[in-house]
């Protein structure tokens, strides 16, 4: 633990500590001293350093804005004299970059470059994802998302910190089902007008096709977008694709992560690589629009072997591909087990990403990051031209109300003007969920209307 007089900023110098390896954070002490000149003293095992900033908060909110991000730069700079290591995104923690860079629209180049030291690469990134959400992007949109979950898988993936269970072992399938069915049916008034709707969790072409008909039925087809995550090809059937096409389904994420069988079997996967081209033709045979998940970084992988995985998902050409780096939570198998790559062998593969997704058409149009990330860097969505998937970047600029169904699910009511983000989540366990579902529908209710 971190010594410091802002102890409720821990978890924040915690996660700046998190790209330093090296540096235990109990050697670390953190002092701020407001005054018209703030100072940050900042002691690391037995070396000292002091940083002044000028402090002029207008309001209790800018104060607290100001102590943080001094006190979280004071520590960068310190680490990074202290190691000699520098990092990608600087003192920039925090998931959603890009939201960074909307609020400080005039000068946000500026700001990561010199304030927070950020790499030249990772914002020509930024920008170029800005760029791509154009059009897309947007406040306060009257329109909502609907999220639906199902957070059952056929089985755990090993590096999974989802609460997704695996189908065959639940019991209360029926009734989680009839619950959700009825949640849905009260969330109509709540979204008439809606931008997307998207059906994740877990595996939602896990449940049986009775299952996925009555769920599918009851959402309707209102939408321009309607994205199901299929990421695992063996659920996908021809029945399961008929259904969606009936239903005004658009977007099928077919994810294979890695196109390398080895790797396939260590994560738990019971598919190859090959099954998934198979599933990946025949959901095109229906016309849908195609997300693609790969992982960087996954354990035993080679460079070679992402080269590999990333040709042959370019060779597809599904309309999106999304490049996430390897991110090891509690509650996966993996994260017990196995060493992560060293942040150049990522960073390569990162970079390779970025420029041959390019090459071949491939634009970024959202990012993210994670605490715990291989190599400190991003998860980043690629898109062919015109075809961003509008959720994605909803979610991840939290510009737009999400009516969210299910356990896990996370309903979010967006202030004016990006303002105060309202969040009601689901309990996670399924019981749980079930006992409480009138409850979130009241909640629901009276945040909406
Ligand atoms: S498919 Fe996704 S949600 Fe399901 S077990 Fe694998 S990582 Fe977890």
């Amino acid at each position: 633990m971190i010594n410091t007089n802002l102890p409720s900023l821990t978890s924040d110098f915690l996660e700046v500590l998190n790209g330093f390896t090296v540096v235990e954070p109990s050697f670390v002490t953190l002092n701020f001293f407001a005054g018209e000149i703030a100072r940050v003293e900042v002691a690391i095992c037995d070396k000292n350093y002091s940083f002044e900033y000028a402090y002029a908060p207008k309001n209790q909110i800018e104060e607290k804005r100001l102590t943080k991000r001094f006190s979280k730069l004071s520590l960068y700079r310190a680490l990074v004299d202290f190691t000699g290591i520098s990092l990608p995104w600087g003192a920039l923690t925090g998931v959603r970059p890009t939201k960074l860079a909307y609020q400080n629209k005039q000068n946000w180049q500026e700001f990561f470059k010199d304030t927070m030291f950020v790499i030249d690469n990772k914002i020509a990134l930024i920008d170029d994802v800005l760029k791509s959400q154009e059009g897309i992007y947007t406040v306060d949109s009257p329109s909502r998302g609907l999220f639906v979950s199902i957070p059952f898988c056929p089985t755990r993936c090993a590096y999974c910190s989802f609460i997704s269970n695996e189908i065959c072992k639940e019991k209360r399938i029926n009734e989680y089902i009839d619950r959700l069915i009825e949640e849905i049916e009260a969330a109509k008034p709540l979204v008439k007008s809606l931008r997307s709707i998207y059906i994740g969790g877990g595996t939602p072409v896990s449940l049986t096709n009775e299952h996925f008909e009555r769920l599918l039925k009851a959402i309707g087809k209102n939408c321009v977008e309607y994205t199901i995550e299929a990421g695992r090809p063996d659920c996908i059937t021809r029945e399961k694709l008929e259904i969606m096409k009936r239903y005004g389904v658009t977007r099928v994420c077919v994810n294979p992560q890695t196109f390398q069988d080895k790797t396939l079997e260590l994560i738990g996967r019971r598919h190859t690589a090959k099954d998934v081209i198979e599933k990946f033709h025949l959901v095109k045979e229906y016309g849908f629009d195609v997300n693609m998940d790969l992982i960087a970084g996954l354990t035993g992988e080679s460079f070679n072997d992402f080269k590999d995985t990333l040709n042959t998902a370019i060779s597809l050409k599904p309309e999106n591909i999304t490049v996430h780096t390897l991110c090891l939570k509690k509650g996966s198998k993996l994260k017990e087990s196995t060493k992560c790559l060293s942040d150049g062998d990522v960073a390569k593969m990162v970079e390779f990403a970025r420029l041959t997704l390019n090459e071949n058409g491939y634009k970024p149009y959202y990012l993210y990051r994670q605490k715990y990330m291989a190599g400190n860097h991003e998860n980043v969505g690629y898109a062919l031209s015109g075809k961003q998937c509008i959720y994605n970047v909803d979610i991840m600029e939290e510009t737009t109300d999400i009516v969210a169904c299910g356990a896990n699910a996370i309903s979010k009511k967006v202030g004016k003007k990006g303002g105060i983000i309202t969040r009601i989540a689901a309990p996670k366990d399924i019981l749980s969920y079930i006992n409480r579902q009138p409850q979130i529908i009241l909640e629901k209710n009276s945040l909406f209307n």
